[in-house]
């Protein structure tokens, strides 16, 4: 394997499969098949897991509402999201340990670095929910974070296309796909890879991030082992 310790991040919106709202146990379960797949390989693997699928913060104060409490609701979606990823991996044999970044004693552990490190090199998965437990932040900025913290390799963004496009490839059917592209050029060209805050913490802590498509199963395992399907974001 190419990749020794990697942050998956996941959308919520991608744990919807083709609902309009909340989660798909199949989508879940072939997610949890795919991580199953990587760990067997010896990997170690750290989840973070978006919320987007239940609330966001933003869509909230669109509406009137606090952005700070829409906020806080976001980050317990997220929790929502780690609870259910929990328990299907555990379903598929998997051993898992979710840690918050709010404290949620009855439910799960306190994001503790050390201890995170610990049940990694013991095999056990490591999701981390509540993204980075502050308002006005994202789990694309969580992803970094985590990662840069428990030393990971690699960032995987694993979402419903397969890389980096020169325009948004769902929209605009001219856009080609970038094999790889540099932290640099993604600023330069203006693309969208995460928030700016995620991005600019990738590239000052030197993580790179390689976009994949997720939901095609076998993927994770293919770009773990070092087979270039989506595209790497390097220095
Ligand atoms: N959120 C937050 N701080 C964080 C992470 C998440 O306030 O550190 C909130 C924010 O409202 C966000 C929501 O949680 O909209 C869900 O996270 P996100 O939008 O990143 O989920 P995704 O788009 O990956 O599903």
């Amino acid at each position: 394997m190419k990749y020794k310790r990697i942050l998956l991040k996941l959308s919520g919106e991608a744990l919807m499969g083709d609902r309009q709202y909340g989660i798909d146990p199949h989508r879940l379960s072939e997610y949890a098949q795919d991580i199953k797949q990587v760990v067997e390989q010896g990997v170690e693997v750290a989840i973070v897991i978006g919320g987007g699928n239940i609330f966001r913060g933003v869509a909230g104060a669109s509406n009137g509402m606090d952005r700070v409490q829409g906020d806080y609701m976001g980050m317990l979606a997220t929790v929502i999201n780690g609870l259910a990823l929990q328990s299907a991996l555990e379903d598929a044999g998997v051993y898992t340990r979710l840690q918050t970044a709010i404290k949620m004693e009855a439910i799960a552990e306190p994001f503790i670095k050390r201890r995170a490190v610990r049940h990694l090199e013991k095999g056990r998965v490591v999701i981390f929910g509540a993204g980075t437990g502050n308002p006005f932040f994202t789990t694309d900025s969580a992803a970094v974070l985590r990662a840069i913290e428990i030393e990971a390799d690699v960032i995987l963004k694993g979402t419903r296309v397969d890389g980096i496009y020169t325009a948004d490839p769902e929209k605009d059917k001219s856009a080609t796909k970038f094999e790889a592209i540099t932290f640099e050029d993604v600023l330069k060209k203006g693309l969208k890879v995460m928030d700016s805050t995620a991005f600019t913490l990738s590239q000052e802590n030197e993580l790179p991030i390689i976009v994949f498509d997720m939901n095609k199963q076998g993927n994770l395992l293919k770009v773990v082992s070092g087979e270039n399907i989506g595209t790497k974001v390097n220095l």
